[in-house]
């Protein structure tokens, strides 16, 4: 046992040091050991760089997972989401039917009530939305393929009117393939 102060060596029963006297049990030292050689792969060091990367790699690919698991159930997490929104937004909706409902009706009567009205309103809204859109693309495209199967000079098409204003003639602008 080496004393922590002087350092000299002593009994290992030793208590007090027998050069300074000072305590040395509770100093707990034992002798320094040897600079650790970090060469080679037999080295502890050595592995343990081994064994860091090894558990970075493990646990990147455990992210990559995770993340992929994310990307492929985004869609219905995003459902989720709504629907926990919707619930969330008509839970006081769903109060207030309730308390004009008679006592003896039971309690998912108004919920059904109140989430058949809401969807039949949304999807009606939705519905009107997405007619408006479709008729739109359509008159869209119709146009497009009238200005793209018109011959060059004699189109009235607005938009190649507009080209032409801008100073573009029948060469620079592209048109569809004749058939
Ligand atoms: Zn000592």
């Amino acid at each position: 046992m080496y004393c922590g102060y002087c350092r000299k060596n002593n009994p290992v029963e030793a208590i007090f040091c027998m050069q300074c006297g000072k305590h040395i049990k509770t100093m707990d030292r034992s002798e320094p050991s040897p600079p650790v050689q970090s060469v080679g792969p037999s080295s502890p060091s050595w592995m343990g760089r081994v064994a860091v990367s090894l558990s970075v790699f493990i646990w990147a690919i455990f992210a990559g997972i995770i993340l992929w698991g994310i990307s492929h159930i985004g869609r219905s997490l995003i459902l989720l989401a709504i629907a926990a929104l919707l619930a969330f937004a008509l839970a006081p909706l769903i109060k207030v039917v309730e308390r004009r409902m008679p006592r003896q009706i039971p309690r998912w009567v108004p919920i059904v009530i109140v989430y058949i009205v809401v969807f039949g309103i949304l999807s009606t809204i939705i519905y009107f939305i997405l007619k408006t859109v479709i008729i739109e693309v359509r008159e869209l495209a119709g146009e497009a393929e009238q200005l793209f199967s018109s011959q060059g000079g004699s189109s009235s098409s607005s938009l190649l009117a507009t080209l032409k204003s801008w100073g573009f003639d029948n060469s620079q602008i592209v048109k569809y393939p004749e058939n």
